[in-house]
């Protein structure tokens, strides 16, 4: 998943690790790597339905192998066939905790024929990558198994170990990696925080890069359903009360209805930085909205924007429809999936409550739809804590951003969706979104058509991972 709000932070540049001619080659290796387990990943379907995360894990698995990894630095593992999760070690000196990296190798479903080429054929065309998985996020994958091979054939110690896991199901599906991982072997991934690339987008407008995302919250993810039932019968002999009608009567209300806007301390630093970097009324709006107490109308004018309104408020839209048996019954049956994006601190509960007000019809009615594991456990629906800016974290990025990319400020960071990041969070192991790359403002394509990454986006990102692993784990190399 990915997009931003937060607490805007100064930058300073310092001097990063020199160049050295053998640090050149190795960076130079490490593009091809990243390039061809990009490729590799692209062309391995990981979607719920048809895919298979193990066969990418095992992938990656022999990659790190065959770079020298140990048998027991390797683990694939998870609860059944087709959702293991990739899981290795780097080993440091032990003078700190770990730092644990991670990403989600399934994607969301694509079909060839709503796409310009093959989803699951990796093409570079007009300066860019294609294929599902391309943004989100086979690219980190890559990017992530890429350095940590670099680091091992660079022989760097760093001064705690680093951990990579490489998961099924963030998008969907009954096997969350990180959910299993927690449960059954935390030990393999304990960590003092983790890094998730995952989230924190570095935006670009027009090629001009804006700021680097630091992702330390989301909003929460949480499926109502709007259920309309009623005894049927012949439609030659229609009633007034009919389910369907009852629940687009519900629909159409909900569509003219929005939730309170709320600022919090992170959005309104966010929206105090994004009026610098506007221009025009958009850039005074935002900085009205960012005024104690925010200014009304510029909540309602940023609201138009679906970007800025979902950094507002808790959102909840129709996504999914069902309903009748027959085209010559009365529907005893109709229902719809309305996907809500919940502002952190807000109940779940509470927004059912509103939901059911909006909907104000008691033939339709609305509940939570579980979200079950494979085991069969619902997973709680809990407001997610956000995560503490550690400033060994900030300051790496600082830096790291600083010495790569002078004058991009770094900007911490709500995400309107969800991502494995919660899990952690919840599991008290804070948890950081860094994109390590640059995605250009309103294309976002994740989860879409024609998906895609920039060339040198992605190789930008594959040198800056580097620089941000040394500055985490300091260490010799
Ligand atoms: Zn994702």
């Amino acid at each position: 998943m990915k997009t931003v709000y937060s607490a805007a932070c100064v930058l300073f540049a310092l001097s990063l690790l020199a160049a050295s001619p053998v640090r050149a080659q190795t960076a130079a290796d490490t593009k091809q790597l990243a390039h061809d387990i990009f490729k590799q990943l692209i062309e391995i379907n990981t979607t719920d339905s048809v895919g298979n995360v193990t066969t990418a894990a095992e992938a990656v698995a022999k990659r790190l192998r065959d770079a020298g990894f140990s048998e027991t630095d390797v683990i694939v593992a998870g609860p059944n066939d087709r959702k293991k999760n990739l899981v290795a070690r780097i080993h440091g000196t032990g003078k700190r905790k770990p730092i644990l990296f991670i990403g989600h190798l399934d994607v969301v479903e694509a079909r060839r024929e709503d796409w310009t080429t093959d989803p699951f054929e990796f093409i570079e065309k007009d300066g860019y990558f294609y294929g599902r998985g391309a943004e989100d996020m086979k690219d980190g994958d890559a990017i992530l198994a890429s350095n940590f091979i670099r680091l091992k054939k660079e022989g760097f110690v760093p001064d705690r170990d680093l951990i990579l896991a490489l998961t099924a199901d963030e998008e969907g599906g009954a096997s969350n990696g990180i959910d299993w991982l927690i449960k059954k072997h935390r030990d393999w991934i304990e960590a003092e925080y983790s890094i998730n690339l995952d989230g924190g987008e570095f935006e670009k407008e027009k090629g001009k890069r804006l700021l680097a995302g630091l992702q330390a919250s989301e909003k929460v993810y949480a499926d109502y359903q709007f259920e309309s039932l009623n005894p049927g019968g012949h439609s030659s002999v229609p009633r007034p009360d009919n389910a369907i009608y009852h629940l687009a009567g519900a629909l159409a209300r909900l569509q003219s209805f929005a939730f309170p806007a709320k600022i919090n301390e992170i959005t309104r630093n966010f929206f105090e930085h994004m009026a610098a970097l506007a221009s025009g009324p958009t850039a005074a709006d935002l900085k009205a909205v960012a005024q104690q107490p925010p200014d009304a109308g510029a909540i309602a004018r940023l609201s138009t924007i679906p970007y800025y309104n979902t950094l507002l408020r808790t959102t909840c839209v129709a996504t999914m429809l069902t309903g009748g048996h027959a085209p010559n019954a009365l529907p005893q049956m109709a229902r719809a999936n309305v996907n809500c994006r919940i502002f952190p601190g807000e109940d779940p509960e509470e927004v059912r409550r509103t939901l059911e007000k909006v909907a104000n019809d008691p033939k339709v009615t609305v509940r939570v739809v579980p979200q079950i594991t494979e085991d069969g456990t619902v997973i709680p629906l809990v407001s997610v804590p956000p995560s503490p800016l550690l400033p060994e974290v900030t300051g790496a990025m600082e830096r790291t951003v600083g010495a790569v990319w002078p004058g991009v400020p770094l900007v911490a960071t709500m995400e309107a969706g969800a991502t494995d990041g919660k899990y952690l969070r919840i599991a008290g192991i804070p948890t950081f979104g860094i994109s390590c790359m640059f995605f250009e403002l309103g294309d976002n394509r994740a989860h879409g058509k024609d998906e895609r990454v920039g060339v040198q986006d992605f190789y930008d990102g594959v040198e800056f991972c580097n620089h941000l692993m040394h500055e985490l784990a300091g260490g010799k190399h």
